[in-house]
């Protein structure tokens, strides 16, 4: 029993008094653990509070819990080295691909159900979000990213205050990339989700996930400048980049993506932008 779920049982015990100090008795941690469980720090994200019997089996039931949420069909689950976790999104929701490395994300701190279940969150709000562009920034993946994130904030209060402290962790060491905006926003909006939620549940105004990306463009535009700032200098470090030496890998075929496939997107831009320099 998670520690959350733990505490409910005191609240709601015939004699709370008797039953937290027995629950104490048995479990000394529960209270600390209770407490430090939204911590996002290198410690408790990588040393303590792990669970140590999860199996394949598991990680197939927590997606599929994840796909329920979302009402979206289970995707295809297959482990591989190299990522964390990865979705491959595609247009037939039940031909989406999730990839992950349970090795991996053991290491970095996604390393009980927890943070298990937040992982696959963020993977499949991709498909959610298949076909949902929001334009509210130069570079749709980023918000994506965030939208993604968003959700996972918003779950970890819908779904009985879901431990985020791992998860936005793991999140907040990544660096800005072309795909991913800087980790400390990730974090960010993971803790804005979470009130967001709060918010709409406490109006009464929360009917559905929809409802949560509604929070999307005012954490936006408060952290335009920010988002601006940090795209300005991956893209300025991009093109300064040594041009890439081929490799054995075949290049991924963006031609032949769909239309709504978010790399191919950012290629066409991408492509465009070049062409404009070219004729300049
Ligand atoms: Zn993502």
């Amino acid at each position: 029993m998670n520690v959350v779920d733990e505490l409910k049982r005191i609240a709601n015990a015939e004699d709370p008094t008797a039953a937290f100090h027995e629950a104490m008795e048995r479990d000394p941690l529960l209270w600390v653990r209770f407490l430090r469980r939204h911590d996002a720090n290198i410690i408790d994200a990588l040393f303590l509070d792990k669970d140590y019997d999860i199996k394949d089996e598991d990680i197939k039931d927590t997606v599929k819990q994840v796909a329920d949420f979302f009402e979206l069909p289970v995707p295809i689950i297959k482990e591989r080295a190299e990522t964390i976790a990865e979705v491959i999104t595609s247009d037939k929701a039940e031909e989406c691909q999730l990839y992950y490395d349970w090795r991996e994300m053991e290491k970095s701190g996604i390393n009980n159900r927890e943070a298990l279940i937040l992982a696959c969150l963020h993977e499949l709000a991709h498909q959610y979000l298949y076909k949902t562009r929001f334009l509210l920034f130069e570079n749709e993946l980023w918000i994506q990213e965030l939208a993604a994130d968003l959700l996972v904030g918003a779950f970890s209060v819908l779904n009985g205050d879901v431990a985020t402290g791992k998860y936005k962790f793991v999140a907040s060491r990544q660096k800005a990339t072309l795909t991913h905006p800087d980790g400390k926003l990730r974090e960010e909006v993971v803790i804005y989700g979470r009130k967001y939620v709060e918010n709409l549940l406490q109006q009464k105004r929360y009917q559905g996930i929809k409802d949560i990306l509604t929070g999307l463009p005012a954490f936006v535009y408060s952290h335009y400048q920010e988002l601006q700032e940090s795209w300005d200098r991956v893209s300025l470090e991009d093109s300064a980049k040594e041009p890439v030496k081929p490799t054995e890998r075949k290049p991924i075929d963006y031609e032949s993506l769909p239309d709504t496939n978010l790399l191919k997107q950012y290629w066409l831009k991408h492509k465009d932008d070049k062409k404009t320099e070219d004729e300049k």
